[in-house]
């Protein structure tokens, strides 16, 4: 007989991976794993076990394989077409929260999974919500998420700000491809199998987020907010390019790890 034991043991996994897929293959949480360890597994939930492991053997992301990944604490669908949520953009969805006055119109700029507008939103009722994505794929996991977790936010198709003409928000927020082309990151560990249109410019970097500073200029209300998330290194280009462009209280902030994450400022 089969147990939720050995097939932890015997997986060759991480261990924290071994145990989220465990408990999906099983349909059980983590409490009932830790009671039911040396239970009898029945045979066709043991082949998918081994079968989900053999692929995360092989690089998948375990966000993948299991269809989800939580995000400010609620779980957003993800699928090979979005890019998965990182614990590091909450900072961008806290930053935006204390810059949003009552009924603020805020936008979010290459929505992927809607993990940043659909938290907004839950989070604060009174936001006027929109999200825009250039990919109709990631369009589609992203109004799945808002209808699952019941949050009202407007989903467009747009390259940026093409589908905005004449539209103003007191906050901009995005979290753009953002990576070199070729940085060695994008052929490792999850990355591989992100949507690589997801995660570089293929380019120096800063190609999309140079077109959101100078576009935001025109879709800005009077003293509103355009922040944004980067790589540790493009901080002091971040800020150079605001501030270029005219932005006030130009700054960047760090994430949990003390990296530059988040740059920003405000039109006077
Ligand atoms: N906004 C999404 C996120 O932060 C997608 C970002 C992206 O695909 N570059 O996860």
């Amino acid at each position: 007989m089969t147990t939720p034991r050995q097939l932890l043991a015997e997986s060759g996994l991480d261990a924290v991976d071994a145990r989220v897929l465990l408990q999906f293959a099983l349909q059980v949480n983590r409490a009932w794993l830790i009671g039911h360890g040396n239970d009898e597994v029945a045979p066709a939930a043991a082949a998918a076990f081994t079968a989900l492991a053999e692929r995360r053997r092989a690089g998948e992301p375990v966000a993948y394989l299991v269809g989800s990944r939580e995000f400010y604490g609620r779980d957003f669908a993800v699928n090979p077409a979005v890019l998965i949520p990182r614990p590091e953009t909450e900072l961008l969805v806290e930053l935006a929260l204390a810059r949003a006055a009552q009924g603020a119109r805020l936008v979010d700029l290459g929505t992927g999974s809607g993990c940043i507008p659909i938290t907004l939103k839950l989070e604060r009722a009174d936001l006027a919500v929109s999200a825009v994505d250039i990919s109709a794929e990631a369009l589609a996991v992203a109004r799945g998420n808002a209808t699952a977790l019941g949050a009202e936010v407007r989903m467009m198709a747009s390259d940026w700000f093409a589908a905005l003409a004449g539209e103003a928000f007191d906050v901009i927020v995005s979290n753009p491809p953002y990576i070199v082309a070729g940085d060695h990151h994008l052929a490792q560990g999850d990355l591989r199998f992100e949507p690589q249109g997801a995660l570089t410019d293929f380019a120096d970097g800063l190609a999309h987020i140079r077109v959101i500073v100078a576009g935001a200029q025109d879709h800005l209300a009077p003293g509103g907010w355009l922040l944004f998330e980067h790589g540790f290194d493009q901080g002091e280009a971040s800020r150079a390019l605001l501030t270029g462009a005219g932005y006030v209280e130009v700054q960047t902030w760090t994430d949990l790890a003390g990296l530059d994450r988040v740059s920003g400022g405000r039109l006077a």
